[in-house]
């Protein structure tokens, strides 16, 4: 697991932005419906789905700000992002939205909440994941997301939202160099965290678009065969939670209101729907069990995991849990202890080795972290994320006998995962130690533009432009991310950045 480093967040801007009409545009494996394509060829709307997805660019920007740099950030996870996809695409299937246009944001925050946004972007936190007490909770809260996605629905109050962003926060802090920056007074940073916004009925949907989420989650979970006991199930507890505390109200319930009609809705779904005792995939639970007690041990006080398990318990999740918390807490015979016993008894899980060899890649035994890690890629060779850590392994093992290896990796990782950022530094520093400059500059102003630093992408990409003369190919690239940072820089300055 690994916490995405805070320069990322100047990411998502870019990326949302340019990743929203591609992905809707996209064929793929399900037509997307029409009014998608509709909304593409009508210029204002498509670029009002753009903004609405800077906006939430911005929100998930600041998010990591209010709650300062210590334990908020986007989190990336080749295990986590497996399960919830597993759960996701076949909601997005039956839903009539191409899977590969998911874009899934695992915010690591404490709140209880979950968003959708054009595009196929959900963002969902690990307060959602811990609060929630199965993974037809989860799934419930996915397919209401996933229909909020299919109708094309638009927050209530974005407008309002824009112009006092723009104007307030943009005109007081002077741009997205300040939000880095940091304020934590910036007063609307606070989407997920605070309930100010929400309070004031901005930055949620209307009650008719809760409705029709939830009547469109109901038709998914009951094409799916699977139960709506999920969604009555996390109503409760969220109910339970707002009566127990009169100081704190979970996010989700002021993004999602709980009215009884909501309430209602899904009770009598529930009690006349066939599948209302429907159990879903085995796998399902146990991997739901497996992320819960990841995330806990990765992002909580080592102190919780030892708690919940003691030592005498040698269940998969007891050792899971230790090994990842006594990593935290730099135990580092007994964390190996741990990982190795599980992998004795489970040799094919690709997510096992996958932590041994971040544990002996942090811990700087690189050379065997390279090996975990390449048996984690051969178990499940359709994860790139996995591919782009063994490839880091393979560079900094210091063997320049492996470069080659790394780079193939690297490539097949950019195919299925064009836009990660981290994939382009490492293909710098590839071309860095072959003495290639210019296409080391080329990535680094791939990777520099992937970040939202125009700057430095400017300058490297003038570096690649001087350096790449000859070579046609990979010039033409280096002027187009040129083209690509004229029109950023229009775009920001349109919008006041
Ligand atoms: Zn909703």
């Amino acid at each position: 697991m690994q916490l995405v480093l805070k320069i990322l967040f100047k990411a998502f801007p870019r990326l949302l932005r340019s990743k929203a009409p591609r992905n809707d545009g996209e064929g793929g494996m399900t037509t997307p419906p029409a009014r998608h394509c509709e909304a593409l060829k009508e210029p204002k709307q498509s670029r009002k789905s753009i903004k609405l997805i800077y906006l939430f660019a911005i929100i998930l920007l600041l998010l990591p700000i209010k709650l300062s740099a210590k334990e908020d950030s986007l989190l990336r996870d080749a295990e986590i992002e497996d399960v919830l996809k597993s759960y996701i695409n076949p909601i997005f299937e039956v839903a009539g939205l191409n899977p590969k246009s998911l874009h899934l944001y695992i915010v690591n925050s404490k709140d209880v909440n979950a968003m959708a946004m054009g595009g196929g972007h959900i963002a969902i936190n690990t307060g959602l994941l811990l609060r929630a007490t199965s993974a037809l909770q989860v799934i419930s809260v996915l397919a209401h997301e996933t229909a909020h996605l299919a109708d094309n629905h638009i927050m209530r109050g974005i407008d309002a939202y824009e112009k006092a962003l723009l104007q307030g926060l943009l005109g007081t802090l002077g741009g997205v160099g300040a939000i880095l920056a940091g304020s934590p007074e910036a007063g609307l940073a606070i989407l997920m965290s605070s309930q100010h916004l929400a309070e004031r009925g901005l930055l949620k949907f209307s009650r008719m678009q809760e409705g029709s989420a939830d009547q469109g989650a109901a038709r998914f979970l009951d094409k799916l065969g699977w139960s709506s006991l999920g969604m009555v199930e996390f109503m409760d507890l969220l109910r339970k939670d707002d009566l127990l505390s009169e100081q704190f109200i979970d996010p989700y319930v002021l993004t999602h209101p709980l009215n009884s009609e909501r309430i209602d809705f899904f009770r009598s779904h529930f009690n006349r729907s066939p599948h209302a005792k429907a159990q879903l995939p085995a796998d399902f639970e146990d991997n739901f069990k497996r992320i819960q007690v990841k995330i806990t041990a990765f992002t909580l006080n080592p102190a919780k995991t030892f708690a919940r398990f003691k030592p005498t318990d040698s269940s998969l999740l007891a050792r899971y849990g230790r090994a990842i918390a006594y990593f935290k807490n730099s135990q580092l015979n007994e964390s190996f202890a741990e990982i190795d016993s599980l992998l004795k008894d489970y040799p094919q899980d690709p997510f096992f080795w996958d932590l041994k060899g971040q544990i002996l890649f942090e811990t700087g035994k690189i050379q065997d972290a390279t090996k975990a890690y390449e048996k984690a890629v051969e178990l499940r060779p359709d994860l790139p994320l996995l591919r782009v850590s063994y490839a880091h392994a393979l560079i900094e093992s210091g063997d320049k006998n492996k470069l080659e290896k790394a780079f193939s990796e690297l490539l097949r990782a950019k195919t299925e995962e064009p836009d990660n950022p981290f994939t382009h530094r490492l293909l710098a520093v590839y071309y860095g130690k072959k003495g290639e400059t210019g296409l080391a500059a080329l990535y680094l102003a791939e990777m520099s533009l992937g970040v939202g630093d125009l700057a430095t992408a400017e300058q490297q990409a003038k570096r690649a432009l001087h350096f790449l003369k000859n070579d046609s190919a990979n010039l033409s690239r280096a002027k187009d991310i040129m083209e690509e940072i004229k029109r950023e820089k229009a775009l920001e300055s349109s919008w006041g950045l």
